[in-house]
């Protein structure tokens, strides 16, 4: 898998934990809470360069705390 390039994200807005760019299929991805679970949206993208503006935002959106708390049973 490649990398991001100049992804800086800060500590999770529900439990400080570490946050981690995660793919899913090959044409979305997201940031989620290795810790606790937390998560931004998913961002879809179609090409790298989609891939790495998707990254970036999906950062952005973590850094302001956008994110969805992981609900009991979830
Ligand atoms: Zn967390």
């Amino acid at each position: 898998m490649d990398h991001f390039a100049e992804i800086d994200l800060e500590d999770c807005p529900c439990c400080g934990g570490v946050g981690s760019i995660e793919e899913e299929g090959g044409w979305c991805l997201y940031i989620q809470c290795v810790d606790c679970g937390a998560r931004t949206a998913e961002l879809s993208y179609q090409n790298e360069a989609e891939r790495q503006e998707a990254a970036r935002r999906a950062a952005m959106n973590w850094n302001l705390r956008k994110v969805i708390s992981p609900g009991p049973g979830e």
